[in-house]
């Protein structure tokens, strides 16, 4: 076992802290503060091409694998940027997996090069406030006439949707009632966001303002049947596909955010004198910072053994679904912790360490919930009855 970067990793983290530097956390605090989507940071990724870190080389990207896109999504999340700089990539890492695994020659020389060009935004569109994360019981519909489908429905919490010209859409071509199982007859499309017949509402949330959540109502939009991801009725089986990479990303990040609520819990334990002393110095503001420390290491373990897995094409589903529960914990634990460590500091946003607590309940609830995960582990791993 070999767990060291190689040259190549160590260039792509340095190369990534490098744009990350031009950012600094004055830059995000005033995000979260006015919100606006972050257009600069997105496209200092799109012109120094890792937009495409994980996308074919015949397409423009680098072709390279999940435990590089891994690396370079923890290290932006690291230097501070955390979720809000994350997210503002996300879809272009991986969200259009499903295009370069089941779609066609024709679609991804039309989609993929603008994606990866940072031309094209696109949204993620499958969560629905009636459906939950019982996603067969979604009820956006895409009915076919001729060439096209009309879609019509309801989806919510649809990250990036005020600022995309793109959607990955997951909706009923069956109707519930008339297929032979709950996750038959879901068609998976990705086509243009015509505002005409589609209505974007920001949610106000927690944290992470700059890149907006929204309710998405969607009203007899044409979608031509080219736009169609493989076969009709098959689009849950190839959202399934790009899971476990999706949840080794987002864990990712996770760690990445507990790191740098970390470095700024140790560097003000070092600094911050009171009873004549650093804090730090004190067992108690230790300790729980060296807790994290294991935490967030034991986590990244397992991150990067779920991408070596995938990377190497073995069944990685219980350690990708097992690394975002643990990364998202040991993240939210280690934002907790240094807002305590930084006492009454903690609370106010010039320490930014309220902001990352803040993003640090995304990676615990998106896009699979801890309780989920653990009904996976229960079942899959342990061999328990199914639950629900
Ligand atoms: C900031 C943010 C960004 C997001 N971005 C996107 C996006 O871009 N695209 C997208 O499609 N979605 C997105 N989501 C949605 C996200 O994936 C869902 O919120 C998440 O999957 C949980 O689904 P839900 O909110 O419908 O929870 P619900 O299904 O309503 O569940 C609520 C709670 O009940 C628990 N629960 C439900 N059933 C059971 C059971 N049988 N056993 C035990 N516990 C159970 C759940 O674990 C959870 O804790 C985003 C969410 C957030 C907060």
């Amino acid at each position: 076992m070999d767990f060291s970067l190689s040259e190549e990793q160590l260039a792509i983290r340095a190369a990534i802290e490098k744009i990350c530097a031009r950012f600094d956390a004055e830059y995000w605090l005033k995000k979260d503060t006015e919100g606006g989507f972050p257009d600069d940071f997105h496209q200092a990724f799109a012109r120094d091409g890792w937009l495409g870190i994980a996308m074919p080389e015949a397409y423009g990207g680098a072709g390279l694998g999940i435990v590089d896109a891994a690396l370079m999504m923890q290290t932006i999340s690291e230097s501070g940027a955390g979720m809000s700089g994350a997210s503002a990539v996300h879809m272009n890492i991986f969200g259009l997996n499903p295009v370069v695994v089941f779609g066609n020659e024709e679609q991804k020389s039309r989609w993929l090069p603008p994606l990866i060009a940072g031309k094209d935004r696109a949204c993620f569109c499958v969560t629905e406030p009636d459906a939950g994360l019982n996603t067969t019981r979604l009820k956006t519909k895409a009915v076919k006439q001729g060439d096209h489908y009309i879609v019509s429905g309801q989806k919510i919490w649809i990250s990036t949707a005020q600022i995309t010209n793109k959607m990955l859409l997951l909706a009923r071509t069956t109707p519930f009632e008339e297929v032979k199982k709950p996750t038959h007859g879901l068609s998976l499309f990705y086509t243009d966001v015509d505002r005409k017949f589609v209505e974007a509402r920001e949610i106000p949330k927690m944290g992470r303002k700059a890149v907006d959540s929204n309710q998405v109502f969607i009203d007899g939009l044409r979608v031509p049947a080219a736009d169609r991801i493989g076969e009709e009725g098959r689009g849950f089986e190839y959202i399934l596909h790009g899971l476990n990479p999706e949840r080794i990303l987002i864990a990712a990040e996770a760690v990445g955010l507990g790191k740098a609520a970390l470095q700024r819990a140790a560097s003000y334990a070092r600094e911050r004198i009171v009873f004549d002393r650093p804090i730090g110095q004190n067992q108690a503001i230790q300790h729980p910072l060296a807790q994290r420390w294991i935490e967030l290491e034991a986590a990244n373990l397992l991150v990067f053994k779920a991408a070596s897995l995938y990377d190497a094409g073995k069944p990685c589903g219980a350690e990708a679904n097992a690394a975002k529960y643990l990364a998202g914990e040991a993240g939210f634990h280690a934002c907790e912790t240094a807002i305590m460590c930084h006492g009454g500091m903690g609370y106010a946003k010039e320490f930014h360490v309220e902001r990352y607590f803040r993003e640090s309940m995304i990676p615990r609830i998106a896009p699979v919930s801890p309780q989920m995960i653990m009904c996976f582990i229960a079942e899959r791993v342990l061999g328990l009855p199914k639950s629900y």
